[in-house]
């Protein structure tokens, strides 16, 4: 049946219908469409939630509008009604959400006015990156030695034998070169197993004076409490006429001082490197016990933190310097280790687990 012919009819009768009743029915007068355009129009005007469920109750309620429509269509002619009823029905569909998307909405305006502002909120924390300790500690030495006039160089992890052993004094058949000790890549290549290395490629492409520090990576054979296979190293080196001993003992001094406390006590114990002579190591007084003795210094007080001696002349006459004209001093030291002791951590291998609980702490 056509729709609009429908429509009309059911106006129609719908105005008999309520010529013939009680007043309470007087809506049924209106067009389905006609009570849809009022209900769209009203919910408009609709400003808050309580009016719009207000209108909901109005149209949908069990006394609403459209409620009464659909029960008055049984007084109308038989084959009417599946038409009245389809058009009523729809209707209460679309009304039903168009009330709740409105609600909806104005909830949502709700919450993005309101909670989502809260000046009062505390921000949300930015995790920030930050440097290893073992950059750090770097960082820290090589600042210090910078202020005293040296120059920062890198050199190269794999190195011949020549420059790992020879050149600096280490001939075949030198207990350093243990196999036990050493990563072999060839015969002629190794993993530099100090940064030693660097002295010898600096002094033959630097005429005298030279005043530098190599920090970095360095390889050996071992793994234990305070070993790891890799760990850092800084060399020192000092070139230049009249340098003596002396001299030695004021930059390790100050470097010392500096990288822990300005009072602390450290001397120097005679001992033996292929490269230097005399030589010397370094022992600071133990920073957990004060020379009193524990399990950290073995119980002697004493603390080795590096090594050091003036540079023998073989090494020298290897790079073609003058040994009557120039000296020089030379110190190496092992950068995990200082930062053990001056961090106070047991075991080396920490720094390289990279654990962020222990990493954060620096
Ligand atoms: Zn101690």
């Amino acid at each position: 049946m056509d729709r609009t012919y429908s429509k009309f009819v059911i106006f129609r009768i719908s105005l008999l219908l309520i010529k013939a009743s009680e007043k309470k029915l007087s809506v049924v007068e209106k067009t389905i469409d006609q009570i849809e355009a009022e209900a769209a129009g009203e919910l408009k005007k609709a400003l808050d939630k309580d009016a719009v469920e207000a209108l909901s109750i109005k149209y949908l309620g069990r006394k609403g509008i459209i409620t009464r429509f659909l029960r008055n269509i049984s007084k109308l002619p038989g084959h009417l009604r599946p038409e009245a009823g389809k058009q009523a029905n729809a209707v209460k569909k679309s009304l039903a959400a168009a009330f709740n998307e409105t609600i909806c909405c104005m909830n949502s305006n709700l919450t993005d006015e309101s909670d989502s502002i809260d000046v009062s909120m505390p921000g949300r924390p930015v995790k920030r990156g930050g440097l290893h300790p073992v950059t750090q500690i770097i960082r820290t030495i090589s600042d210090i030695f910078a202020r005293l006039g040296f120059k920062i160089v890198e050199g190269p992890e794999i190195e011949t034998d020549y420059y790992n052993f020879e050149a600096l004094n280490i001939p075949k058949d030198h207990p350093a070169r243990d196999m036990q000790d050493t990563f072999y890549i060839s015969d002629n290549l190794v993993l530099r197993t100090h940064t030693s290395p660097v002295q010898v490629r600096v002094m033959e492409k630097t005429p005298p004076p030279v005043r530098i520090i190599a920090p970095g990576k360095v390889y050996r054979c071992d793994s234990d409490l305070t070993h790891t296979p890799m760990f850092h190293q800084i060399e020192g080196l000092v070139v230049d006429k009249n340098v003596t001993f002396g001299d030695l003992k004021g930059v390790i001094n100050t470097f010392i001082h500096q990288i822990f406390d300005p009072g602390i006590g450290l001397r120097f114990r005679p001992s033996f490197f292929p490269f230097t002579e005399p030589s010397a190591e370094v022992d600071i007084l133990c920073v957990i016990c004060r020379g009193k003795g524990c399990r950290v210094c073995s119980q002697t007080g004493w603390l080795e933190v590096l090594g050091c001696g003036m540079v023998h002349p073989a090494l020298f006459e290897n790079v073609g310097y003058s040994t009557s004209n120039y000296s020089g001093f030379a110190f190496g030291m092992g950068i995990e280790r200082l930062a053990m002791l001056k961090y106070g951590v047991d075991d080396l291998r920490k720094y390289f687990e990279n654990d962020l609980r222990f990493l954060r702490q620096f």
